[in-house]
Protein backbone atom coordinates (compact mmCIF):
# COMPACT_ATOMS: atom_id res chain seq x y z
CA UNK A 1 0.00 0.00 0.00
CA UNK A 2 1.61 3.78 -1.29
CA UNK A 3 1.49 5.74 2.10
CA UNK A 4 -0.08 9.70 2.05
CA UNK A 5 3.21 10.75 3.39
CA UNK A 6 5.69 9.59 0.53
CA UNK A 7 7.31 12.36 -0.72
CA UNK A 8 9.07 12.46 -4.18
CA UNK A 9 12.77 13.22 -3.94
CA UNK A 10 12.76 15.64 -7.02
CA UNK A 11 12.32 18.96 -6.14
CA UNK A 12 8.87 21.21 -7.02
CA UNK A 13 10.11 24.26 -6.43
CA UNK A 14 8.85 25.70 -10.22
CA UNK A 15 5.14 24.70 -10.04
CA UNK A 16 4.04 25.18 -13.75
CA UNK A 17 0.51 24.98 -15.52
CA UNK A 18 -0.38 21.37 -16.67
CA UNK A 19 -4.06 20.58 -18.12
CA UNK A 20 -5.83 18.25 -16.65
CA UNK A 21 -8.68 15.84 -18.84
CA UNK A 22 -11.21 14.37 -16.48
CA UNK A 23 -13.73 11.71 -18.39
CA UNK A 24 -16.38 9.37 -17.85
CA UNK A 25 -16.35 7.23 -20.19
CA UNK A 26 -20.02 6.37 -22.28
CA UNK A 27 -21.47 2.97 -21.89
CA UNK A 28 -22.22 0.80 -24.44
CA UNK A 29 -25.92 -0.53 -23.36
CA UNK A 30 -28.66 2.10 -21.92
CA UNK A 31 -31.07 0.24 -19.62
CA UNK A 32 -34.42 2.10 -19.04
CA UNK A 33 -33.74 3.19 -15.53
CA UNK A 34 -31.55 5.54 -16.88
CA UNK A 35 -33.94 7.45 -17.89
CA UNK A 36 -31.87 8.91 -21.13
CA UNK A 37 -35.65 9.80 -22.88
CA UNK A 38 -36.58 12.20 -20.43
CA UNK A 39 -33.56 13.84 -20.37
CA UNK A 40 -33.72 14.18 -24.53
CA UNK A 41 -37.88 15.46 -24.04
CA UNK A 42 -36.15 17.79 -21.23
CA UNK A 43 -33.81 19.24 -24.27
CA UNK A 44 -30.95 17.74 -22.40
CA UNK A 45 -28.25 15.10 -23.47
CA UNK A 46 -28.43 13.14 -20.05
CA UNK A 47 -30.07 13.48 -16.43
CA UNK A 48 -27.05 13.62 -14.73
CA UNK A 49 -22.94 13.02 -14.91
CA UNK A 50 -21.24 11.04 -12.18
CA UNK A 51 -20.57 13.04 -9.33
CA UNK A 52 -16.41 11.52 -8.98
CA UNK A 53 -15.57 14.32 -11.96
CA UNK A 54 -16.28 17.57 -10.58
CA UNK A 55 -15.14 15.91 -6.89
CA UNK A 56 -12.26 15.00 -8.36
CA UNK A 57 -12.08 18.62 -10.06
CA UNK A 58 -12.70 20.16 -6.67
CA UNK A 59 -9.47 18.75 -4.86
CA UNK A 60 -7.40 19.16 -7.76
CA UNK A 61 -4.44 21.50 -7.03
CA UNK A 62 -4.73 25.03 -8.30
CA UNK A 63 -1.75 24.94 -11.15
CA UNK A 64 -4.15 22.67 -13.01
CA UNK A 65 -6.07 23.86 -16.11
CA UNK A 66 -9.35 21.49 -15.94
CA UNK A 67 -11.45 20.03 -18.34
CA UNK A 68 -14.47 17.63 -17.67
CA UNK A 69 -15.87 15.86 -20.31
CA UNK A 70 -18.64 13.04 -20.16
CA UNK A 71 -18.85 10.71 -23.04
CA UNK A 72 -22.63 10.15 -22.66
CA UNK A 73 -23.03 13.71 -23.10
CA UNK A 74 -20.38 14.92 -25.68
CA UNK A 75 -17.87 13.37 -27.33
CA UNK A 76 -14.18 13.06 -26.32
CA UNK A 77 -12.26 15.91 -27.39
CA UNK A 78 -9.41 13.97 -29.07
CA UNK A 79 -7.75 17.16 -30.71
CA UNK A 80 -7.21 18.46 -27.06
CA UNK A 81 -3.95 17.87 -25.92
CA UNK A 82 -3.86 17.08 -22.07
CA UNK A 83 -1.12 16.40 -20.40
CA UNK A 84 -2.68 13.83 -18.02
CA UNK A 85 -6.30 12.22 -17.79
CA UNK A 86 -8.36 11.14 -15.07
CA UNK A 87 -10.52 8.72 -16.03
CA UNK A 88 -13.51 7.57 -13.60
CA UNK A 89 -14.87 4.21 -14.57
CA UNK A 90 -17.57 1.51 -13.26
CA UNK A 91 -18.14 -2.31 -14.61
CA UNK A 92 -20.38 -1.28 -17.13
CA UNK A 93 -18.00 1.34 -18.45
CA UNK A 94 -14.51 -1.04 -18.26
CA UNK A 95 -14.23 -1.43 -22.02
CA UNK A 96 -14.85 1.73 -23.23
CA UNK A 97 -12.14 3.25 -20.22
CA UNK A 98 -9.83 0.61 -21.36
CA UNK A 99 -9.84 2.31 -25.43
CA UNK A 100 -9.89 5.91 -23.98
CA UNK A 101 -6.86 4.86 -21.90
CA UNK A 102 -4.86 3.34 -24.82
CA UNK A 103 -5.57 6.24 -27.33
CA UNK A 104 -4.53 8.89 -24.81
CA UNK A 105 -1.52 7.59 -23.93
CA UNK A 106 -1.02 6.44 -27.87
CA UNK A 107 -1.47 10.46 -27.98
CA UNK A 108 1.52 11.13 -24.94
CA UNK A 109 -0.87 12.05 -21.96
CA UNK A 110 -0.23 10.37 -18.81
CA UNK A 111 -3.67 8.45 -17.52
CA UNK A 112 -4.52 7.68 -14.15
CA UNK A 113 -8.06 5.53 -13.72
CA UNK A 114 -9.49 5.61 -10.71
CA UNK A 115 -13.75 4.98 -9.48
CA UNK A 116 -15.43 1.59 -8.42
CA UNK A 117 -14.49 -0.76 -10.91
CA UNK A 118 -10.38 0.55 -11.05
CA UNK A 119 -10.22 -0.38 -7.69
CA UNK A 120 -11.82 -3.39 -7.71
CA UNK A 121 -9.38 -4.81 -11.00
CA UNK A 122 -6.06 -2.20 -10.39
CA UNK A 123 -4.00 -4.78 -12.17
CA UNK A 124 -6.46 -4.82 -15.43
CA UNK A 125 -6.42 -1.66 -15.46
CA UNK A 126 -2.86 -1.03 -15.32
CA UNK A 127 -2.56 -2.58 -18.63
CA UNK A 128 -4.46 0.55 -20.02
CA UNK A 129 -3.26 3.29 -17.76
CA UNK A 130 -0.17 4.33 -16.15
CA UNK A 131 -1.64 4.48 -12.39
CA UNK A 132 -4.29 3.72 -11.12
CA UNK A 133 -6.18 5.49 -7.67
CA UNK A 134 -7.99 2.63 -5.52
CA UNK A 135 -10.90 3.77 -3.33
CA UNK A 136 -11.23 7.01 -1.94
CA UNK A 137 -9.56 9.69 -3.59
CA UNK A 138 -9.28 12.74 -1.28
CA UNK A 139 -6.18 11.80 0.50
CA UNK A 140 -4.24 10.53 -2.34
CA UNK A 141 -4.96 12.30 -5.49
CA UNK A 142 -2.57 15.53 -5.06
CA UNK A 143 0.07 13.22 -4.12
CA UNK A 144 -0.41 11.41 -7.26
CA UNK A 145 -0.64 14.83 -8.99
CA UNK A 146 2.92 15.77 -7.71
CA UNK A 147 4.51 12.44 -8.36
CA UNK A 148 3.23 13.12 -12.35
CA UNK A 149 4.85 16.47 -12.28
CA UNK A 150 8.28 15.14 -10.62
CA UNK A 151 8.33 12.49 -13.46
CA UNK A 152 8.11 9.56 -10.76
CA UNK A 153 4.60 8.48 -10.71
CA UNK A 154 3.68 5.30 -9.07
CA UNK A 155 1.37 2.36 -10.72
CA UNK A 156 -1.12 2.10 -7.48
CA UNK A 157 -2.09 5.07 -5.08
CA UNK A 158 -4.62 3.75 -2.18
CA UNK A 159 -4.79 5.87 0.90
CA UNK A 160 -4.16 4.72 4.19
CA UNK A 161 -7.49 6.34 6.09
CA UNK A 162 -10.58 7.08 5.09
CA UNK A 163 -11.41 10.61 4.62
CA UNK A 164 -12.59 12.75 7.31
CA UNK A 165 -15.01 13.70 4.88
CA UNK A 166 -16.72 16.96 7.40
CA UNK A 167 -16.04 19.41 5.41
CA UNK A 168 -15.02 18.28 1.77
CA UNK A 169 -15.03 21.16 -0.54
CA UNK A 170 -17.67 22.25 -2.89
CA UNK A 171 -18.10 19.60 -6.26
CA UNK A 172 -16.78 22.32 -9.45
CA UNK A 173 -19.74 22.43 -10.85
CA UNK A 174 -18.89 25.26 -12.71
CA UNK A 175 -16.55 23.11 -14.84
CA UNK A 176 -19.84 21.14 -16.17
CA UNK A 177 -21.82 21.79 -19.33
CA UNK A 178 -25.17 22.42 -17.70
CA UNK A 179 -26.70 22.38 -20.70
CA UNK A 180 -26.31 19.33 -20.97
CA UNK A 181 -27.74 18.04 -18.07
CA UNK A 182 -31.13 17.80 -16.19
CA UNK A 183 -30.18 17.66 -12.36
CA UNK A 184 -27.27 17.39 -10.37
CA UNK A 185 -25.81 15.67 -7.69
CA UNK A 186 -24.96 15.80 -4.48
CA UNK A 187 -23.47 13.15 -1.53
CA UNK A 188 -23.59 13.93 1.90
CA UNK A 189 -22.41 10.49 4.00
CA UNK A 190 -19.72 7.77 3.02
CA UNK A 191 -19.99 3.83 3.41
CA UNK A 192 -22.85 1.79 4.37
CA UNK A 193 -22.83 -0.36 8.13
CA UNK A 194 -24.79 -3.47 5.98
CA UNK A 195 -22.85 -5.58 3.79
CA UNK A 196 -25.00 -7.32 0.99
CA UNK A 197 -22.98 -9.98 -0.98
CA UNK A 198 -23.22 -8.51 -4.00
CA UNK A 199 -22.61 -4.69 -3.53
CA UNK A 200 -19.26 -2.92 -3.71
CA UNK A 201 -20.52 0.24 -1.50
CA UNK A 202 -18.94 -1.15 1.83
CA UNK A 203 -15.38 -1.98 -0.13
CA UNK A 204 -15.09 1.46 -1.82
CA UNK A 205 -16.21 3.36 1.23
CA UNK A 206 -15.88 1.00 4.47
CA UNK A 207 -18.50 -0.28 7.16
CA UNK A 208 -18.14 2.90 9.44
CA UNK A 209 -20.58 5.73 8.15
CA UNK A 210 -19.24 9.70 8.15
CA UNK A 211 -21.51 12.00 8.09
CA UNK A 212 -20.62 15.86 6.69
CA UNK A 213 -21.11 19.00 8.36
CA UNK A 214 -24.74 20.10 7.66
CA UNK A 215 -23.87 23.44 7.05
CA UNK A 216 -21.07 22.40 4.69
CA UNK A 217 -23.65 20.59 2.30
CA UNK A 218 -26.38 23.34 2.48
CA UNK A 219 -23.56 25.76 1.77
CA UNK A 220 -22.77 23.93 -1.45
CA UNK A 221 -26.67 23.13 -2.20
CA UNK A 222 -26.93 26.91 -2.06
CA UNK A 223 -24.16 27.35 -5.07
CA UNK A 224 -25.23 24.68 -6.93
CA UNK A 225 -26.29 25.44 -10.50
CA UNK A 226 -29.81 23.85 -10.83
CA UNK A 227 -32.40 23.58 -8.51
CA UNK A 228 -32.84 19.66 -9.53
CA UNK A 229 -30.49 17.60 -6.97
CA UNK A 230 -30.02 13.74 -6.49
CA UNK A 231 -28.70 12.77 -3.38
CA UNK A 232 -26.49 10.05 -4.31
CA UNK A 233 -26.42 8.64 -0.72
CA UNK A 234 -27.43 5.02 -0.46
CA UNK A 235 -29.25 5.71 2.34
CA UNK A 236 -30.01 9.37 2.81
CA UNK A 237 -31.96 8.81 6.27
CA UNK A 238 -30.09 6.09 8.20
CA UNK A 239 -29.08 8.50 10.68
CA UNK A 240 -32.69 9.79 11.93
CA UNK A 241 -31.73 12.59 13.70
CA UNK A 242 -28.83 14.12 10.99
CA UNK A 243 -31.67 13.44 8.41
CA UNK A 244 -34.28 15.93 10.23
CA UNK A 245 -31.37 18.43 10.98
CA UNK A 246 -30.51 18.62 7.10
CA UNK A 247 -34.94 19.27 6.19
CA UNK A 248 -34.76 21.98 8.53
CA UNK A 249 -31.93 23.59 6.61
CA UNK A 250 -33.14 22.52 3.12
CA UNK A 251 -36.10 23.34 3.27
CA UNK A 252 -35.81 27.19 2.84
CA UNK A 253 -33.68 26.67 -0.24
CA UNK A 254 -36.64 25.60 -3.14
CA UNK A 255 -34.64 22.59 -4.61
CA UNK A 256 -36.56 19.69 -5.88
CA UNK A 257 -34.59 16.40 -5.10
CA UNK A 258 -34.80 12.48 -5.15
CA UNK A 259 -32.62 10.32 -2.93
CA UNK A 260 -32.27 7.39 -2.10
CA UNK A 261 -33.27 5.15 1.51
CA UNK A 262 -34.61 2.19 2.96
CA UNK A 263 -38.28 1.34 3.32
CA UNK A 264 -37.59 1.91 7.42
CA UNK A 265 -37.91 5.61 6.21
CA UNK A 266 -41.82 5.49 6.88
CA UNK A 267 -41.33 4.21 10.39
CA UNK A 268 -40.65 7.94 11.15
CA UNK A 269 -44.36 9.64 9.42
CA UNK A 270 -42.84 12.83 10.80
CA UNK A 271 -39.51 12.42 9.13
CA UNK A 272 -41.10 11.78 5.48
CA UNK A 273 -43.61 14.65 5.71
CA UNK A 274 -40.31 17.32 6.92
CA UNK A 275 -38.88 15.02 3.71
CA UNK A 276 -42.01 16.12 1.43
CA UNK A 277 -42.08 19.70 2.60
CA UNK A 278 -37.97 20.26 1.84
CA UNK A 279 -39.08 19.58 -1.63
CA UNK A 280 -38.00 15.16 -1.85
CA UNK A 281 -40.11 14.15 -4.75
CA UNK A 282 -39.01 10.85 -5.31
CA UNK A 283 -37.33 7.61 -2.92
CA UNK A 284 -35.16 4.75 -4.26
CA UNK A 285 -35.67 2.45 -2.42
CA UNK A 286 -33.86 -0.85 -2.72
CA UNK A 287 -36.48 -3.50 -2.06
CA UNK A 288 -34.30 -6.39 -3.46
CA UNK A 289 -36.35 -9.05 -3.27
CA UNK A 290 -39.75 -10.35 -1.69
CA UNK A 291 -38.30 -13.52 -1.01
CA UNK A 292 -37.13 -13.65 2.50
CA UNK A 293 -34.76 -16.68 1.78
CA UNK A 294 -32.90 -14.33 -0.87
CA UNK A 295 -32.85 -11.60 1.80
CA UNK A 296 -31.53 -14.23 3.81
CA UNK A 297 -28.67 -15.37 1.02
CA UNK A 298 -27.35 -12.07 0.09
CA UNK A 299 -27.10 -10.78 3.78
CA UNK A 300 -29.57 -8.40 3.46
CA UNK A 301 -31.79 -9.62 6.57
CA UNK A 302 -32.67 -5.78 7.46
CA UNK A 303 -34.88 -6.05 5.02
CA UNK A 304 -37.08 -9.09 5.68
CA UNK A 305 -40.07 -7.36 6.77
CA UNK A 306 -41.96 -8.13 4.00
CA UNK A 307 -45.36 -7.84 5.72
CA UNK A 308 -44.89 -4.59 6.55
CA UNK A 309 -43.95 -3.31 2.98
CA UNK A 310 -47.53 -2.02 1.96
CA UNK A 311 -48.00 -0.23 4.95
CA UNK A 312 -44.87 1.22 4.38
CA UNK A 313 -45.37 1.98 0.94
CA UNK A 314 -48.65 4.15 1.48
CA UNK A 315 -47.43 6.10 3.69
CA UNK A 316 -44.74 7.45 1.40
CA UNK A 317 -47.21 7.61 -0.94
CA UNK A 318 -49.68 9.60 1.73
CA UNK A 319 -46.81 12.32 1.76
CA UNK A 320 -46.58 12.55 -1.43
CA UNK A 321 -43.70 11.30 -2.76
CA UNK A 322 -42.98 9.04 -5.31
CA UNK A 323 -40.57 5.62 -4.76
CA UNK A 324 -39.06 3.84 -7.47
CA UNK A 325 -38.72 0.44 -6.36
CA UNK A 326 -35.80 -1.31 -7.58
CA UNK A 327 -35.74 -5.57 -7.05
CA UNK A 328 -32.97 -8.01 -8.55
CA UNK A 329 -33.95 -11.60 -9.32
CA UNK A 330 -31.84 -14.46 -10.03
CA UNK A 331 -30.55 -15.48 -6.72
CA UNK A 332 -29.96 -19.02 -5.71
CA UNK A 333 -32.92 -19.34 -3.86
CA UNK A 334 -35.23 -17.75 -7.01
CA UNK A 335 -37.52 -19.16 -9.53
CA UNK A 336 -39.12 -17.13 -12.44
CA UNK A 337 -42.14 -17.51 -10.34
CA UNK A 338 -40.45 -13.68 -8.51
CA UNK A 339 -41.21 -11.59 -11.52
CA UNK A 340 -44.42 -12.89 -11.07
CA UNK A 341 -44.46 -11.63 -7.55
CA UNK A 342 -42.74 -8.77 -8.45
CA UNK A 343 -45.54 -7.18 -10.79
CA UNK A 344 -48.47 -8.24 -8.40
CA UNK A 345 -47.00 -6.50 -5.21
CA UNK A 346 -46.03 -3.43 -7.29
CA UNK A 347 -49.55 -3.23 -8.85
CA UNK A 348 -50.89 -4.43 -5.44
CA UNK A 349 -48.97 -0.89 -3.64
CA UNK A 350 -49.69 1.11 -6.53
CA UNK A 351 -45.82 1.75 -7.47
CA UNK A 352 -45.46 2.30 -11.27
CA UNK A 353 -41.55 3.03 -11.00
CA UNK A 354 -40.18 -0.12 -10.78
CA UNK A 355 -36.26 -0.79 -11.16
CA UNK A 356 -36.57 -4.68 -12.26
CA UNK A 357 -32.86 -6.25 -12.43
CA UNK A 358 -31.26 -9.66 -13.11
CA UNK A 359 -28.68 -10.27 -10.44
CA UNK A 360 -25.42 -9.22 -11.14
CA UNK A 361 -21.38 -10.37 -9.51
CA UNK A 362 -19.43 -7.47 -10.01
CA UNK A 363 -15.92 -7.84 -9.78
CA UNK A 364 -14.83 -7.68 -5.98
CA UNK A 365 -17.77 -8.46 -4.18
CA UNK A 366 -18.41 -11.23 -1.69
CA UNK A 367 -21.17 -12.65 -4.57
CA UNK A 368 -18.59 -12.67 -7.34
CA UNK A 369 -15.86 -14.79 -5.21
CA UNK A 370 -18.51 -17.41 -4.60
CA UNK A 371 -19.99 -17.80 -7.94
CA UNK A 372 -16.23 -17.67 -9.49
CA UNK A 373 -15.71 -20.34 -7.25
CA UNK A 374 -18.30 -22.58 -7.92
CA UNK A 375 -18.09 -21.79 -11.79
CA UNK A 376 -21.01 -20.14 -12.57
CA UNK A 377 -20.12 -16.68 -13.70
CA UNK A 378 -21.33 -15.80 -17.29
CA UNK A 379 -20.97 -13.13 -19.13
CA UNK A 380 -22.30 -12.48 -22.70
CA UNK A 381 -19.69 -9.65 -22.66
CA UNK A 382 -17.80 -7.04 -20.94
CA UNK A 383 -19.61 -3.91 -22.76
CA UNK A 384 -23.71 -5.12 -22.34
CA UNK A 385 -25.92 -3.89 -19.23
CA UNK A 386 -24.98 -5.88 -16.12
CA UNK A 387 -28.25 -6.11 -14.47
CA UNK A 388 -30.62 -6.46 -17.57
CA UNK A 389 -28.80 -9.72 -19.01
CA UNK A 390 -27.68 -13.13 -17.31
CA UNK A 391 -24.44 -12.53 -15.78
CA UNK A 392 -24.42 -16.00 -14.25
CA UNK A 393 -25.78 -19.65 -14.08
CA UNK A 394 -28.70 -19.69 -11.97
CA UNK A 395 -29.60 -22.05 -9.56
CA UNK A 396 -33.24 -22.90 -10.50
CA UNK A 397 -33.42 -21.02 -14.06
CA UNK A 398 -31.87 -21.29 -17.43
CA UNK A 399 -30.55 -18.27 -18.49
CA UNK A 400 -32.81 -17.75 -21.42
CA UNK A 401 -35.97 -18.82 -19.38
CA UNK A 402 -35.43 -15.73 -17.05
CA UNK A 403 -33.99 -13.88 -19.67
CA UNK A 404 -37.85 -14.09 -21.28
CA UNK A 405 -39.57 -13.68 -18.78
CA UNK A 406 -37.73 -10.84 -17.20
CA UNK A 407 -38.23 -8.77 -20.80
CA UNK A 408 -41.92 -10.40 -20.66
CA UNK A 409 -42.38 -8.91 -17.27
CA UNK A 410 -40.92 -5.54 -17.76
CA UNK A 411 -43.18 -4.99 -20.70
CA UNK A 412 -45.67 -5.70 -18.64
CA UNK A 413 -44.98 -3.58 -15.46
CA UNK A 414 -44.28 -0.49 -18.24
CA UNK A 415 -47.69 -1.43 -20.05
CA UNK A 416 -50.10 1.23 -20.10
CA UNK A 417 -52.80 -1.00 -18.77
CA UNK A 418 -51.05 -1.41 -15.71
CA UNK A 419 -49.58 2.10 -15.72
CA UNK A 420 -53.51 3.16 -15.51
CA UNK A 421 -54.36 0.82 -12.58
CA UNK A 422 -51.65 1.85 -10.86
CA UNK A 423 -52.37 5.83 -11.68
CA UNK A 424 -56.03 5.31 -9.88
CA UNK A 425 -54.76 3.87 -7.11
CA UNK A 426 -52.05 6.39 -6.73
CA UNK A 427 -53.34 9.17 -7.55
CA UNK A 428 -57.39 9.15 -6.86
CA UNK A 429 -57.10 10.22 -3.09
CA UNK A 430 -55.54 13.66 -3.89
CA UNK A 431 -51.91 13.52 -2.14
CA UNK A 432 -49.60 14.78 -4.84
CA UNK A 433 -51.09 17.86 -4.97
CA UNK A 434 -47.47 19.57 -3.96
CA UNK A 435 -45.99 21.66 -7.49
CA UNK A 436 -42.41 20.40 -7.63
CA UNK A 437 -39.77 22.51 -9.19
CA UNK A 438 -40.01 24.96 -12.13
CA UNK A 439 -39.62 25.12 -15.54
CA UNK A 440 -39.18 27.66 -18.33
CA UNK A 441 -42.37 28.46 -20.32
CA UNK A 442 -40.77 27.45 -23.13
CA UNK A 443 -39.98 23.70 -22.16
CA UNK A 444 -43.47 23.84 -20.23
CA UNK A 445 -45.08 24.13 -24.27
CA UNK A 446 -42.74 21.10 -25.69
CA UNK A 447 -43.21 19.39 -22.97
CA UNK A 448 -47.22 19.60 -23.54
CA UNK A 449 -47.17 18.88 -27.01
CA UNK A 450 -44.99 15.75 -26.48
CA UNK A 451 -47.71 14.96 -24.06
CA UNK A 452 -50.92 15.68 -26.65
CA UNK A 453 -48.94 14.10 -29.40
CA UNK A 454 -48.28 10.84 -27.75
CA UNK A 455 -51.32 10.53 -25.87
CA UNK A 456 -54.60 11.94 -27.85
CA UNK A 457 -52.45 10.84 -31.16
CA UNK A 458 -52.33 7.05 -30.04
CA UNK A 459 -54.50 3.28 -30.45
CA UNK A 460 -53.53 2.59 -27.34
CA UNK A 461 -56.52 2.89 -25.15
CA UNK A 462 -54.90 2.50 -21.87
CA UNK A 463 -52.34 5.04 -22.99
CA UNK A 464 -55.53 8.13 -24.12
CA UNK A 465 -57.60 6.82 -20.72
CA UNK A 466 -54.92 7.45 -18.64
CA UNK A 467 -54.04 11.06 -20.29
CA UNK A 468 -58.25 11.61 -19.73
CA UNK A 469 -57.88 10.68 -15.79
CA UNK A 470 -55.17 12.28 -15.24
CA UNK A 471 -57.15 15.69 -16.53
CA UNK A 472 -59.56 15.35 -14.71
CA UNK A 473 -58.04 14.96 -11.57
CA UNK A 474 -56.13 18.65 -12.48
CA UNK A 475 -59.70 20.27 -13.04
CA UNK A 476 -60.68 18.55 -9.74
CA UNK A 477 -57.17 19.79 -8.03
CA UNK A 478 -56.44 16.12 -7.03
CA UNK A 479 -53.24 16.66 -8.53
CA UNK A 480 -50.91 19.41 -9.59
CA UNK A 481 -50.14 19.77 -13.15
CA UNK A 482 -46.52 19.36 -12.73
CA UNK A 483 -47.26 15.94 -10.68
CA UNK A 484 -49.58 14.42 -13.73
CA UNK A 485 -47.22 15.47 -16.93
CA UNK A 486 -44.01 14.63 -15.15
CA UNK A 487 -46.23 10.94 -14.59
CA UNK A 488 -46.91 11.05 -18.15
CA UNK A 489 -43.43 11.88 -19.37
CA UNK A 490 -41.61 9.80 -17.14
CA UNK A 491 -43.60 6.52 -18.42
CA UNK A 492 -43.41 7.41 -21.71
CA UNK A 493 -39.76 7.81 -21.48
CA UNK A 494 -39.57 4.35 -20.18
CA UNK A 495 -41.81 2.77 -22.83
CA UNK A 496 -39.84 4.98 -25.39
CA UNK A 497 -36.47 3.20 -24.06
CA UNK A 498 -38.01 -0.15 -23.82
CA UNK A 499 -39.00 -0.12 -27.29
CA UNK A 500 -35.50 0.87 -28.58
CA UNK A 501 -33.85 -2.02 -26.49
CA UNK A 502 -36.18 -4.32 -27.89
CA UNK A 503 -35.06 -3.85 -31.54
CA UNK A 504 -31.68 -5.43 -30.14
CA UNK A 505 -33.02 -8.20 -28.07
CA UNK A 506 -33.21 -11.11 -30.70
CA UNK A 507 -29.46 -10.77 -31.02
CA UNK A 508 -29.00 -11.09 -27.30
CA UNK A 509 -31.21 -13.63 -27.52
CA UNK A 510 -29.05 -15.74 -29.38
CA UNK A 511 -26.50 -15.05 -27.58
CA UNK A 512 -27.23 -16.41 -23.98
CA UNK A 513 -29.08 -19.50 -25.84
CA UNK A 514 -25.52 -20.80 -27.13
CA UNK A 515 -24.26 -20.26 -24.17
CA UNK A 516 -27.61 -21.52 -21.61
CA UNK A 517 -26.46 -24.33 -19.36
CA UNK A 518 -29.78 -24.52 -18.27
CA UNK A 519 -30.54 -24.71 -14.28
CA UNK A 520 -27.19 -25.51 -12.66
CA UNK A 521 -28.96 -27.61 -10.09
CA UNK A 522 -29.91 -30.06 -12.74
CA UNK A 523 -25.69 -29.65 -13.75
CA UNK A 524 -23.46 -32.59 -13.28
CA UNK A 525 -21.16 -30.34 -11.40
CA UNK A 526 -18.48 -33.41 -11.46
CA UNK A 527 -18.66 -33.60 -15.38
CA UNK A 528 -16.76 -29.47 -15.68
CA UNK A 529 -14.39 -30.61 -13.51
S1 LIG B 1 -26.98 -2.81 -1.12
FE1 LIG B 1 -27.35 -0.96 0.11
S2 LIG B 1 -27.56 -1.76 2.21
FE2 LIG B 1 -26.57 -3.37 1.04
S3 LIG B 1 -24.38 -3.03 1.34
FE3 LIG B 1 -24.95 -1.96 -0.54
S4 LIG B 1 -25.37 0.14 0.07
FE4 LIG B 1 -25.41 -1.12 1.93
Amino acid sequence: MFKTNYICTMPHSNIKKYKLLLVSPRQHYIGYTAHAELALMFGKKRLMIPLALPVIASITPDNYEIRIMDEESEPVPFDYKPDIVGITTLMATKDRAFELGDRFRSQGATVVMGGVSASMLPDEYLEHADAVVTGEAENIWEPCLRDFEQGCLRQKYEAESKYDYKNPKPARWDLVNMKTIFQVAIQITRGCPFNCDFCLVPKMFGRKMRFRDIDNVIEEIRHLPSKYVFFVDDNLTINKKYARDLMQKLKPLGVSWACMASIDVADDEALLQEMADAGCFNILIGFESLNPESLHEMHKDHNREGEKFAESIQKIHRAGIHINASFIVGFDNDTTAELDRIYDFSLKTAMPNVNLHLLAAPQGSELNARLRKEGRLFKLSESIGDGFFPTIHYMNMGQLELFDRYVVTVNRLFSYDTILKKAKALFSDGTFTRPGGSISFHRKMSLTLIILNEYLLTKDRDKRALFFFLMTLIKKKKIAVDKAFSFMLSMLSINRQLGKNMKNNEKYRILIRQNDVGPWKDKDVTSLS
